[in-house]
C-alpha cells in the first residue's frame, strides 16, 4: 500500500472529515456521507471517467481504534468511456469499497511509513481512497456488449451491422500494380497490353 498523503490541489475531491471527536476515544464511530461534484479531475482511468459535473458519492464508516481511524465503506460513480472494439459510448455504474486505515503517526514505525496512511492533522481525507477506489473497479477494456465485433478494418463500418461483408483486397492492389504497370508502359511507349490491363483495372 502506498502513503496516500493529502495531496492538495486539482485532485482534491473536497472529501475531508474532521475526526477531532474520534481521535483517542477507541470505540467511537461515526457515519459519514457526503456527495461532491466532479470539476476538471480525472476521476476512474484512462478508458472510463466521470464527466465533468457528475457527483460521486462516499458513504463511510470513521470508527476510532488503537492504531488511528479506520475508515470503511463504499464510493458510487457513474463512469463514461468509449468502447475499446467499435469506440461506441459505454457507461457504466461503479460501486467501490473503501477500507482504508488511517495511523496516528507516534504509532507508525520507522520502517513502515511508506506502507501506511498517516492521520495528518485532524482529518482523514476520502477523496484520494474514492479517486484510487474507482480507479480500480473501472474497466480497462470497455465494451459496448460482451460479443461487440469491433469495427471493419478497411471501411471502419460497425461489423454487427453488416458481419459478411468483404473488401476484395487482392484486386485493388491488383489494379494499383497494373496502373503502376500501365505507367511505366505509356511512358517507354511500348506493352499496349499493360497499359490496356491498367485501363480495365480502373473501370472495375
Ligand atoms: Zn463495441
Ligand atoms: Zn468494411
Amino acid at each position: 500500500m502506498k502513503n496516500n498523503a493529502p495531496a492538495p490541489g486539482p485532485d482534491d475531491l473536497g472529501l475531508r472529515f474532521d475526526v477531532v471527536d474520534l481521535i483517542g476515544r477507541v470505540g467511537s464511530h461515526r457515519h459519514v456521507e457526503q456527495s461532491v461534484v466532479v470539476g476538471e479531475q480525472r476521476i476512474g482511468n484512462l478508458a472510463m471517467t466521470v464527466p465533468a459535473g457528475e457527483s460521486i458519492e462516499v458513504e463511510a464508516e470513521l470508527e476510532s481504534v488503537v492504531e488511528g481511524i479506520y475508515a470503511g465503506g463504499t464510493v458510487r460513480a457513474h463512469l463514461t468511456g468509449e468502447c475499446s472494439r467499435c469506440l461506441d459510448p459505454v457507461e457504466q455504474d461503479v460501486i467501490a469499497r473503501i477500507d482504508e486505515l488511517f495511523s496516528y503517526p507516534e504509532k507508525v514505525k520507522k520502517d513502515e511509513e511508506d506502507d501506511v496512511v498517516m492521520l495528518s492533522g485532524d482529518e482523514v481525507d476520502l477523496g484520494v481512497l474514492a479517486h484510487d477506489a474507482l480507479a480500480l473497479e473501472a474497466e480497462d477494456r470497455p465494451l459496448c456488449s460482451p460479443d461487440c465485433m469491433g469495427l471493419c478494418p478497411q471501411c471502419g463500418k460497425h461489423l454487427e451491422e453488416d458481419p459478411d461483408h468483404s473488401h476484395d483486397l487482392i484486386d485493388t492492389r491488383w489494379a494499383a500494380l497494373t496502373a503502376l504497370l500501365g505507367e511505366d508502359a505509356t511512358d517507354e511507349q511500348t506493352g499496349t497490353d499493360a497499359a490496356s490491363t491498367g485501363e480495365q483495372a480502373e473501370r472495375d
